[in-house]
């Protein structure tokens, strides 16, 4: 692998301080390979792995190449997907900070076509964009292709799988002739090879071999796992290890839909992109997924093609992808730019002869690791627990409550037992309710990454109200499916409030799924939550007030049975509606 220094490139000042600026110490293999080269003005087939740094690679060229005095479009970036062309415009907008005069234009389905005139006719130099929407411009006349001096066609496979080949041969046709054409693709099918031939001139191949394809500094693991164990593994896995940033990759849809709310119900900020949801709802979740106010994603292949979020920790294989390369597409999102990460497999049953063919078109190392036991996260967990207890004895950064302890010790308790009846206190949540914390506008994995006093009972009530919600939503006498039963408006248990959620029988709720969402989203301990209805379209719960408060700000919005979840303080008019 050669990496060489930026400044050997042949790159101008301007670009060399915006890669400065970014944090690239060297440039890529790749980069080292195709900058050169593309400054040189030759046509350009370049192959690297996902994460490699394809982006700069030809994206500090492009820059270079573009005269800022000439108010027309110069660069043409065409992108598989909208998100890709948003982050790549986002890449380019960075590097070419420091140099003045160039303008980029993300252009896509689903933007205003007033914002995409505009930044044509303000003469945007570098445009990047999906086939089909350049096609749209091109046809409309508000994309000029006369100056055009390069054309990139970034991941031109997928652009390929995804149908887009006439308009693209469209595009390079209307081109002028004299332009460079650079193609970047993880694979070279022959659809591509005879793409090249007839529109580029001597292209160079680049490839950075496969041995530096495989992705360093990734621990790959898998587990086989019997296919209705998967949710609950997961979980284990995510406890065990203290995961707090991962995608989790599902062979469909429907798998993804399902496995969302499973792990919300169990308490688990997750949120899911997949084909089916508009593109103002998937970059949505992105956005939160990068700020880190969610801690996973579950995603499809298709969805989160092109995705790139740095220092992700995790990424799961629930179900297997298709293929080797599929595999490395997956994987290639952690350990980006040489930090390291890891990848976990599921593998179940039959699969594993799959799963064998994946292993060898990848040649990887992926190493069996036994499934731990709920023991041993238990044991995990108490561990923690016992950490946050001791730092913070040891930083003695709390207040002092030394009358009340005095109080307990006058009366003839020994300290070791007030001591274990407190730890009791906090992780069971006994006697009258525990004081719930103010509601953090924080993630909350910010609130599991202080190692305060609140925090290691919390993600333990996270593993304890998912048993228990499970156990009650199976027997119980207090929270049970009373659908006969007429509702009234308000609790009739003092300190409780009933809440009303639009989601019921009709959308296949029972009470562990209502038990399981609360606590999972307040973690509220058990003496909060109260008698539950579950009714056709809608569900009654009855909570501490403190719990109600905080459900009111966690739980409108989010996905639970497949639907936008709301939750409001019941009224007359919602039992009225309710009464049978
Ligand atoms: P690819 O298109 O090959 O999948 P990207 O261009 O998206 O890869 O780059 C992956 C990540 O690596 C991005 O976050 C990018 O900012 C970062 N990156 C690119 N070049 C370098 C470099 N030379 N040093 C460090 N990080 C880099
Ligand atoms: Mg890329």
């Amino acid at each position: 692998m050669i990496k060489r220094p930026f400044h050997e490139l042949g790159l101008e000042p301007d670009l060399l301080r915006a890669v400065e600026k970014m944090g690239f110490e060297e440039a890529s293999p790749i980069q080292s390979l195709a900058i050169p080269v593309l400054l040189e003005g030759h046509d350009v087939v370049g192959q690297s792995q996902t994460g490699s740094g394809k982006t700069a690679a030809f994206a500090l060229p492009a820059i270079q190449k573009v005269d800022p005095s000439l108010r027309a479009t110069q660069v043409l970036i065409l992108c598989p997907t909208r998100e890709l062309a948003v982050q790549v415009a986002e890449e380019v907008a960075k590097l070419a900070s420091f140099k003045r005069g160039v303008r980029e234009l993300p252009i896509y389905g689903g933007q205003s076509y007033d914002r995409q005139f505009r930044g044509l006719s303000q003469g945007a130099q570098i445009v990047i964009g999906t086939p089909g929407r350049l096609m749209d411009h091109l046809e409309r006349g508000t994309l000029k292709l006369d100056a055009i001096r390069m054309i990139i066609l970034d991941e031109a496979d997928r652009m390929l799988d995804m149908g887009f080949i006439e308009d693209i041969r469209t595009i390079l046709a209307k081109s002028p002739p004299t332009r460079q054409t650079v193609l970047f693709s993880a694979t070279l099918p022959r659809a591509i090879q005879e793409l090249v031939k007839s529109f580029s001139r001597n292209p160079q191949t680049l490839k950075i071999e496969s041995e530096a394809l495989t992705i360093p500094d990734i621990e790959q693991v898998y587990y086989e796992v019997d296919r209705r164990s998967k949710v609950d593994v997961l979980c284990r896995l995510i406890d065990l290890h203290d995961i707090k940033f991962g995608i989790i990759f599902c062979a469909t849809k429907m798998m993804v839909d399902e496995l969302t709310e499973h792990l919300v119900a169990r308490g688990y900020g997750a949120d899911k992109m997949h084909g089916d949801m508009t593109q103002a709802m998937r970059e949505r979740v992105i956005g939160k997924f990068r700020r880190r106010a969610l801690e996973f994603l579950v995603a499809t292949d298709v969805a989160a093609r092109g995705l790139d979020v740095d220092n992700i920790e995790v990424v799961f294989n629930y179900d297997l992808p298709n293929d080797g390369e599929d595999y490395v597409h997956r994987i290639g999102r952690t350990g980006r730019a040489g930090r390291s990460g890891k990848a976990i497999t599921f593998v179940s049953g039959r699969e594993i002869h799959k799963f064998q063919f994946i292993l060898r078109s990848t040649k990887s190392r992926i190493k069996r690791e036994r499934i731990p036991s709920a023991e041993e996260v238990e044991q995990k967990r108490r561990n923690v627990f016992f950490e946050s207890l001791r730092e913070l004895l040891e930083k003695g950064d709390f207040t002092r409550h030394d009358d009340l302890v005095d109080r307990l010790l006058e009366q003839g308790f020994a300290p070791t037992d007030i001591s274990s009846a407190l730890i009791h206190y906090i992780q069971e949540g006994v006697g009258s309710a525990k004081p719930v914390p103010e509601p953090e506008p924080a993630p909350r994995r910010m609130e599991r990454d202080r190692p305060d006093f609140r925090d290691a009972p919390q993600s333990r009530t996270r593993a304890k109200d998912r048993d228990q919600a499970t156990r009650r939503g199976r027997s119980s006498s207090r929270q049970q499916d009373r659908e006969s039963e007429p509702v009234r408006a308000a609790s009739h248990e003092a300190g409780k409030i009933r809440l009303v959620l639009n989601v019921g029988r009709d959308h296949q709720v029972a009470p562990g799924d209502v038990v399981g969402v609360i606590a999972g989203m307040t973690k509220a301990p058990k003496s909060a939550i109260g008698a539950i209805f579950i009714k056709t379209k809608r569900s009654y719960v009855d909570v501490a007030e403190s719990t109600a408060r905080i459900a009111l700000k966690k739980l409108n919005g989010i996905d639970f049975k497949g639907r936008k979840l709301t939750c409001h303080v019941s009224t007359e008019a919602d039992a009225a509606q309710d009464e049978a």
